[in-house]
């Protein structure tokens, strides 16, 4: 298995100016690295023909695998399609299942007539599989040759990832991995990467060489992932079963879920469970805290709504957190977020409320109150608890973080570990 290497090769000018940031590659890296297939070289390169060539050709000495992204659409700088029909020798053809998508895609959802351009879409290399591309009108392209296997598929982000998932994952596992994988993860949260690290070396060190551990930090939380490779599926699922029983043990005190979901999932499913409801007061994080509560199917069965108390004025017209407070101590403060999550849990009459008040960044700091500092408050019928962070990322990383400290707070006081 390890023999196995992919290059991802990223298309178009955007990304070499900085206009695009390239997260194909990353995600196209993180699928592959689920099945086990390791990613040799991530490259970028501009709308050039010369530059293309080049990184296929230097790309398939060391690669079994060479995906590309982008440049497949109808506009004159989307020359990859042409490209890699010179490149493999084959004639342009009308794919008819594609033509037939796309015309459907104009008459019915657009209403408005097809020109030659979204016509030409629809045309391949005779040499290619065409990889069925439901979410768009740029088909995605397979080439084989001398063993190594060429996608082609369009940049558009969603469309981007419905085809890998659908069909180069597939395809890569059907014609490379014949041992089965197996993975398990479980997410913590109030532990740095290192103090894990400390904590579960023992465990670590003791690991069968057939699994492997890996930290995966993100939000300020961090998700270890046991992969088992092997021959035999049942040895692996019990082998992987078992060190993963041994890792819950091993960080249980931080322990947030032994499943591979987002602290949002978690919360909601927790509230599900109990019929409780939580609403929010935002100052910092503008709505954030209320998107990724809402951002899930279901959710209205616990996220009752929320305030954003961005300026002073509506902290105390809507919330009433007092002027005297935000003139003394000012709004990002205990004082500030208490008041503003108990007035939101009454107003809205939930069970739970979440506040936020905080300096994202760049500026806006004092001596007393450093860029990233964010006061945190939760609150149920009973209680208002708060704290505070210090955090040190840039301001939308900033916002993100917080939403999910915050919600790891509310976690805590509806486990009653706060
Ligand atoms: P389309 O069928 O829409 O024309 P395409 O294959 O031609 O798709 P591009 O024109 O290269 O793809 O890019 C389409 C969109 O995807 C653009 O908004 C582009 O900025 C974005 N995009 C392209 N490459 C990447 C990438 N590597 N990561 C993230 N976004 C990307």
């Amino acid at each position: 298995m390890n023999s196995i290497q992919a290059t991802i090769i990223t298309i178009g000018d955007e990304l070499l100016i900085g206009q695009v940031i390239d997260t194909n590659s990353a995600y196209i890296a993180q699928a592959l690295n689920k099945i086990g297939v390791s990613v040799k070289t991530r490259i970028a390169v501009g709308d050039n023909k010369n530059d293309i060539i080049k990184a296929i050709n230097n790309a398939s000495i060391n690669s079994n695998i060479v995906i590309l992204t982008g440049g497949l659409g109808p506009t004159a700088d989307d020359i990859t399609k042409p490209l890699l029909n010179e490149y493999f020798g084959g004639e342009m053809v009308i794919h008819q299942p594609t033509l037939d998508h796309i015309t459907n895609i104009f008459v019915n959802r657009h209403k408005r007539p097809m020109i030659e351009r979204n016509r030409k879409q629809a045309e391949v290399p005779s040499v290619c599989e065409v990889l069925f591309n439901e979410t768009g009108t740029a088909p995605g392209m397979l080439f084989r040759k001398d063993d190594v296997l060429y996608f082609s598929l369009p940049g558009v982000p969603h469309e981007m990832r419905f085809l890998t998932d659908n069909h180069v994952i597939p395809t890569i596992t059907k014609t490379f991995v014949s041992n089965p994988i197996i993975h398990r993860t479980l997410l913590t949260a109030g532990i740095g990467e290192s103090f894990l690290a400390e904590m579960i070396s023992e465990f670590e060190n003791n690991l069968p060489t057939h699994i492997k551990l890996a930290y995966l930090p993100n939000f300020g939380m961090v998700r270890l992932r046991l992969t088992a490779t092997g021959t035999d599926e049942n040895t692996l699922k019990t082998s992987i079963e078992q060190e993963f029983v041994k890792l819950k043990n091993a960080v249980a005190e931080f322990l947030v879920t032994d499943k591979d979901e987002n602290m949002e999932v978690v919360v909601g499913s927790l509230l599900k469970e109990k019929n409780q409801t939580v609403a929010t007061a935002e100052s910092c994080t503008g709505g954030f805290i209320g998107h990724l509560l809402s951002k899930h199917a279901g959710s209205s069965q616990f996220y009752t709504g929320g305030i954003i108390s961005y300026d002073n004025r509506i902290k105390t017209e809507f919330l009433d957190v007092p002027t005297q407070i935000l003139q003394t101590v000012g709004a990002v403060s205990q004082e500030a977020v208490e008041q503003m999550a108990k007035a939101v849990r009454e107003k809205m009459n939930t069970d739970y409320a979440v506040s936020v008040s905080g300096i994202m960044g760049p500026s806006g700091q004092t001596d007393e109150k450093p860029l990233g500092m964010v006061w945190i408050g939760v609150a149920n019928r009973e209680k208002v608890v708060s704290k505070v962070f210090y955090l040190r990322f840039d301001r939308l990383r900033n916002i993100e973080v917080t939403a999910n400290q915050a919600i790891n707070l509310l976690r805590l006081l509806i486990i009653n570990k706060i």
